[in-house]
Protein backbone atom coordinates (compact mmCIF):
# COMPACT_ATOMS: atom_id res chain seq x y z
CA UNK A 1 0.00 0.00 0.00
CA UNK A 2 1.43 3.40 -1.16
CA UNK A 3 1.17 6.67 1.50
CA UNK A 4 -1.00 7.98 -0.42
CA UNK A 5 -3.55 4.70 0.00
CA UNK A 6 -2.48 4.63 3.63
CA UNK A 7 -3.95 8.33 4.12
CA UNK A 8 -7.07 7.38 2.05
CA UNK A 9 -7.42 4.60 4.26
CA UNK A 10 -6.68 7.12 7.33
CA UNK A 11 -9.16 9.27 6.69
CA UNK A 12 -12.12 7.05 5.07
CA UNK A 13 -11.90 7.85 1.59
CA UNK A 14 -12.82 4.24 0.34
CA UNK A 15 -15.85 5.11 2.53
CA UNK A 16 -17.15 7.47 0.36
CA UNK A 17 -21.07 6.42 -1.10
CA UNK A 18 -20.49 9.21 -4.02
CA UNK A 19 -23.96 11.31 -2.68
CA UNK A 20 -22.34 14.63 -3.46
CA UNK A 21 -23.33 16.28 -0.38
CA UNK A 22 -19.47 17.81 0.44
CA UNK A 23 -19.54 19.32 -3.26
CA UNK A 24 -23.14 21.03 -2.15
CA UNK A 25 -22.05 22.62 1.16
CA UNK A 26 -18.35 23.50 0.33
CA UNK A 27 -17.75 27.29 0.26
CA UNK A 28 -14.91 27.21 -2.39
CA UNK A 29 -17.31 27.80 -5.26
CA UNK A 30 -18.15 31.17 -3.31
CA UNK A 31 -14.83 32.22 -2.98
CA UNK A 32 -13.38 31.38 -6.20
CA UNK A 33 -14.40 32.43 -9.48
CA UNK A 34 -12.48 29.41 -11.33
CA UNK A 35 -12.41 26.37 -9.21
CA UNK A 36 -13.63 22.93 -10.80
CA UNK A 37 -15.28 20.07 -10.39
CA UNK A 38 -11.52 18.56 -10.06
CA UNK A 39 -10.65 20.55 -7.09
CA UNK A 40 -13.97 19.50 -5.12
CA UNK A 41 -13.90 17.31 -2.44
CA UNK A 42 -15.87 14.32 -4.20
CA UNK A 43 -13.47 15.11 -7.52
CA UNK A 44 -10.11 15.04 -5.21
CA UNK A 45 -11.84 11.38 -3.77
CA UNK A 46 -12.62 9.57 -7.23
CA UNK A 47 -9.22 10.42 -9.00
CA UNK A 48 -6.92 9.57 -5.46
CA UNK A 49 -9.14 6.22 -5.43
CA UNK A 50 -8.20 5.82 -8.85
CA UNK A 51 -5.35 6.71 -9.01
CA UNK A 52 -3.40 6.82 -5.70
CA UNK A 53 -0.72 9.79 -6.02
CA UNK A 54 -0.03 12.92 -5.53
CA UNK A 55 -1.59 15.83 -8.18
CA UNK A 56 0.76 17.21 -10.17
CA UNK A 57 -1.62 20.13 -10.57
CA UNK A 58 -2.99 22.51 -8.35
CA UNK A 59 -6.42 21.00 -7.30
CA UNK A 60 -5.56 20.13 -3.59
CA UNK A 61 -4.72 23.46 -3.16
CA UNK A 62 -8.04 25.14 -3.57
CA UNK A 63 -9.85 23.47 -0.22
CA UNK A 64 -10.32 26.38 2.44
CA UNK A 65 -9.74 23.24 5.51
CA UNK A 66 -13.22 24.15 6.93
CA UNK A 67 -14.44 20.61 7.33
CA UNK A 68 -18.33 21.75 6.70
CA UNK A 69 -17.77 18.55 4.70
CA UNK A 70 -16.94 16.46 7.41
CA UNK A 71 -19.75 17.31 9.32
CA UNK A 72 -22.23 16.84 6.80
CA UNK A 73 -20.40 13.43 5.16
CA UNK A 74 -22.81 10.37 6.15
CA UNK A 75 -20.21 8.04 5.52
CA UNK A 76 -17.68 9.28 7.68
CA UNK A 77 -14.93 10.84 5.44
CA UNK A 78 -12.94 13.12 6.97
CA UNK A 79 -11.62 14.84 3.40
CA UNK A 80 -10.31 18.28 5.56
CA UNK A 81 -7.99 16.15 7.32
CA UNK A 82 -7.10 14.15 4.41
CA UNK A 83 -6.18 17.28 2.42
CA UNK A 84 -4.03 18.78 5.33
CA UNK A 85 -2.19 15.89 5.46
CA UNK A 86 -1.24 14.75 1.81
CA UNK A 87 -0.29 18.63 1.35
CA UNK A 88 2.09 18.32 4.04
CA UNK A 89 3.74 14.78 1.89
CA UNK A 90 3.56 17.11 -1.42
CA UNK A 91 5.39 20.21 -0.12
CA UNK A 92 8.08 17.36 1.52
CA UNK A 93 8.41 15.54 -2.06
CA UNK A 94 9.51 19.62 -3.08
CA UNK A 95 5.62 19.94 -4.56
CA UNK A 96 6.22 23.92 -3.17
CA UNK A 97 5.00 26.24 -5.66
CA UNK A 98 1.31 26.40 -4.77
CA UNK A 99 1.80 26.79 -0.89
CA UNK A 100 2.61 30.52 0.49
CA UNK A 101 5.68 30.81 3.44
CA UNK A 102 5.85 33.31 6.35
CA UNK A 103 8.44 35.56 4.18
CA UNK A 104 10.72 35.81 8.04
CA UNK A 105 10.76 32.30 8.80
CA UNK A 106 9.82 30.10 6.25
CA UNK A 107 6.70 28.57 8.25
CA UNK A 108 4.11 26.67 6.09
CA UNK A 109 1.06 29.43 5.99
CA UNK A 110 -1.48 28.49 3.54
CA UNK A 111 -2.21 27.53 -0.05
CA UNK A 112 -1.63 30.46 -2.32
CA UNK A 113 -5.16 30.40 -3.79
CA UNK A 114 -6.32 31.59 -0.39
CA UNK A 115 -3.45 34.27 0.18
CA UNK A 116 -4.31 35.74 -3.60
CA UNK A 117 -8.24 35.62 -1.76
CA UNK A 118 -7.11 37.19 1.44
CA UNK A 119 -5.02 39.75 -0.77
CA UNK A 120 -7.80 41.29 -2.87
CA UNK A 121 -10.73 40.79 -0.21
CA UNK A 122 -8.66 42.72 2.55
CA UNK A 123 -6.49 45.11 0.59
CA UNK A 124 -2.95 46.11 -0.27
CA UNK A 125 -2.28 47.47 3.46
CA UNK A 126 -3.06 43.98 5.44
CA UNK A 127 -0.38 42.44 2.38
CA UNK A 128 2.64 42.48 4.88
CA UNK A 129 1.05 40.57 7.62
CA UNK A 130 -0.61 37.90 5.34
CA UNK A 131 3.13 36.92 4.46
CA UNK A 132 3.74 36.28 7.85
CA UNK A 133 3.20 33.81 10.02
CA UNK A 134 1.37 34.65 13.53
CA UNK A 135 4.53 34.29 15.44
CA UNK A 136 6.99 36.43 13.37
CA UNK A 137 3.67 38.77 13.49
CA UNK A 138 4.23 39.66 16.95
CA UNK A 139 7.81 39.95 16.64
CA UNK A 140 7.65 42.32 13.97
CA UNK A 141 5.26 44.05 16.50
CA UNK A 142 7.01 43.77 19.19
CA UNK A 143 10.35 45.33 17.46
CA UNK A 144 8.28 48.63 15.91
CA UNK A 145 6.67 48.97 19.75
CA UNK A 146 9.82 48.78 21.71
CA UNK A 147 10.99 51.14 19.16
CA UNK A 148 8.19 53.74 20.60
CA UNK A 149 8.94 52.93 24.25
CA UNK A 150 10.64 55.76 26.60
CA UNK A 151 14.17 56.13 25.64
CA UNK A 152 13.89 54.38 22.41
CA UNK A 153 12.12 57.01 20.64
CA UNK A 154 13.55 59.26 18.12
CA UNK A 155 13.92 62.82 19.01
CA UNK A 156 10.98 64.55 17.69
CA UNK A 157 8.62 61.58 17.62
CA UNK A 158 4.63 62.30 18.71
CA UNK A 159 4.13 61.60 22.46
CA UNK A 160 1.33 59.34 23.19
CA UNK A 161 -1.46 60.22 25.81
CA UNK A 162 -3.30 57.22 27.48
CA UNK A 163 -5.99 57.95 30.00
CA UNK A 164 -8.00 60.85 30.99
CA UNK A 165 -5.82 63.82 31.72
CA UNK A 166 -7.63 66.11 34.84
S1 LIG B 1 -20.42 13.65 1.46
FE1 LIG B 1 -19.06 11.94 1.98
S2 LIG B 1 -19.98 10.14 1.02
FE2 LIG B 1 -20.92 11.93 0.06
S3 LIG B 1 -19.63 12.30 -1.79
FE3 LIG B 1 -18.80 13.57 -0.13
S4 LIG B 1 -17.19 12.33 0.80
FE4 LIG B 1 -18.47 10.94 -0.43
S1 LIG C 1 -13.02 21.44 4.11
FE1 LIG C 1 -12.48 21.99 2.01
S2 LIG C 1 -13.60 20.55 0.71
FE2 LIG C 1 -14.54 20.50 2.76
S3 LIG C 1 -16.23 21.96 2.67
FE3 LIG C 1 -14.45 23.06 3.46
S4 LIG C 1 -13.47 23.97 1.67
FE4 LIG C 1 -14.87 22.38 0.93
Amino acid sequence: MSSIEQLADQYGLFLCVECGKCVAVCPMGEIYTHVSYEASPRGIIERILLDPGIPEDDSLWFCLTCDLCTDLCPAGVRFRDFVEAIRQVAMKTGITEYSSFCDSCGTYLYPQHILEYLKQALGEPAEKLLTLCTRCRRYHFGIKLKAQMPGKRKVGSPKVQIGNSR
